[in-house]
């Protein structure tokens, strides 16, 4: 298939360079021509404009940082859709909003071009390996079509067609909200339960062990806890644009979020705080920062990431005798002599 790819960066480049491995015709365009060298040296074309990518292409995708640069690639003179021919597919994977993609619609339609908006989930981990998440939006018929392409970069079982046009951007952004609000609230829990003196191996396995475990508390905040890593493969500056266009999708649809909003604050506060460049995974250092409590397990107790157990809870350790009351400057938060309540073991907000 001659397909194009615009946006060469974190993911961009290795799906760009899977496509090319799945034996597609590829084209390549960045504003940063030094992004494409590698591809180049592998057999990708460059082209120097938006509009020269489009050129003759029966399928276009874009991975951008946001709806201003898909705006800028797509529209006007110069640029991506002015080059497509009839017959062909603008395949946008970018973490966007409907909003650029329905005035995109509005050009490509009258002329043939079809739309799919295909956001993905998987890191640049997945990028690289071939094996995101894609949801898309869209109608069946150009999902179809496309849906072998679309292999080249995911998981065959995890390319999912999410509904009309704009379903896929918005499951998207869903999922990125609801990811970062868990980091938020694994990182005040954890903070809070190790300078009431549990262990942190210890208090991660009772939660996981509890109606309150997550994917993020089993997996993915190990990469704080064991090795220090903030994940620069996912920038603050994006997940601060994603939370935006969460909350824009919430005034758009009346939803009351005072969670949400809070979340999208500690976010921006991490940006301030480290830059635009800085991990997603900051806001857990954040308060690791403000509280002079960094969160690590130790090193004997951190395995490789591909021997880790499977993401069954690990059994619970021994219980650690805890006195809060000896804590220098904590107050007790209850009254340690009197017994204690007795609570369901499944009630959610344990
Ligand atoms: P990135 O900043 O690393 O890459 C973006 C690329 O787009 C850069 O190479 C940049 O030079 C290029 N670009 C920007 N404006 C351009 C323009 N006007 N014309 C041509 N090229 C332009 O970002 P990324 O991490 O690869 O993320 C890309 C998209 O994927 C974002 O929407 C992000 O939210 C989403 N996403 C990222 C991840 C991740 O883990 N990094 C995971 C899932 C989704």
């Amino acid at each position: 298939m001659k397909v194009a790819f615009i946006g060469l960066g974190h993911m961009g480049a290795p799906m760009s360079r899977n496509i090319l491995a799945a034996g597609h015709d590829l084209v390549v365009h960045d504003v940063r021509p030094e992004a494409a060298a590698g591809l180049v040296a592998d057999g990708a074309a460059w082209a120097a404009s938006p509009r020269e990518a489009g050129a003759g292409r029966e399928a276009v995708i874009t991975m951008l940082p946001g709806p201003p640069a898909v705006a800028e690639v797509l529209l006007g003179a110069g640029g991506l859709l002015a080059g497509m021919p009839a017959g062909s597919v603008w395949i946008d994977m970018s973490t966007s909003t409907p909003a650029v993609a329905d005035r995109v619609r509005a050009e490509a339609g009258p002329r043939g071009i079809a739309v799919l908006d295909a956001p993905v989930s998987g890191m640049a981990a997945g990028a690289h390996d071939g094996t995101l998440q894609i949801f898309a939006g869209g109608d069946a018929a150009t999902f179809a079509a496309a849906r072998p392409l679309l292999a080249a970069m995911g998981d065959p079982e995890r390319i999912l067609h999410v509904g009309p046009h704009g379903a896929g951007y918005t499951v998207k952004l869903m999922i990125n909200l609801l990811w970062f609000a868990h980091l938020t609230a694994t990182a005040e829990v954890l903070t809070i339960g190790t300078r009431a003196g549990v262990d942190l191996g210890t208090l991660r396995r009772c939660l996981l062990a509890s109606p309150a475990a997550s994917h993020f508390l089993d997996d993915d905040v190990l990469s704080v806890l064991e090795h220090g890593d903030y994940d620069e493969g996912f920038a603050l500056a994006l997940a601060c644009k994603d939370l935006g266009l969460a909350m824009d999708l919430a005034r758009v649809t009346g939803v009351p979020v005072p969670v949400s909003a809070t979340v999208e604050q500690v976010y921006r506060q991490a940006l301030a705080r480290y830059g635009e460049t800085g991990g997603e995974m900051l806001p857990v250092k954040l308060l690791e920062d403000l509280t002079g409590s960094p969160l690590r397990l130790p090193a004997e107790t951190c395995l490789p990431a591909e021997t880790r157990p499977s993401a069954a809870p690990a059994p619970l350790g021994p219980a650690i005798p805890i006195d809060l009351t000896a804590l220098p400057g904590l107050p007790a938060p209850f009254d340690m002599s009197a017994p204690p309540a007795r609570r369901s073991v499944s009630a959610p907000q344990e």
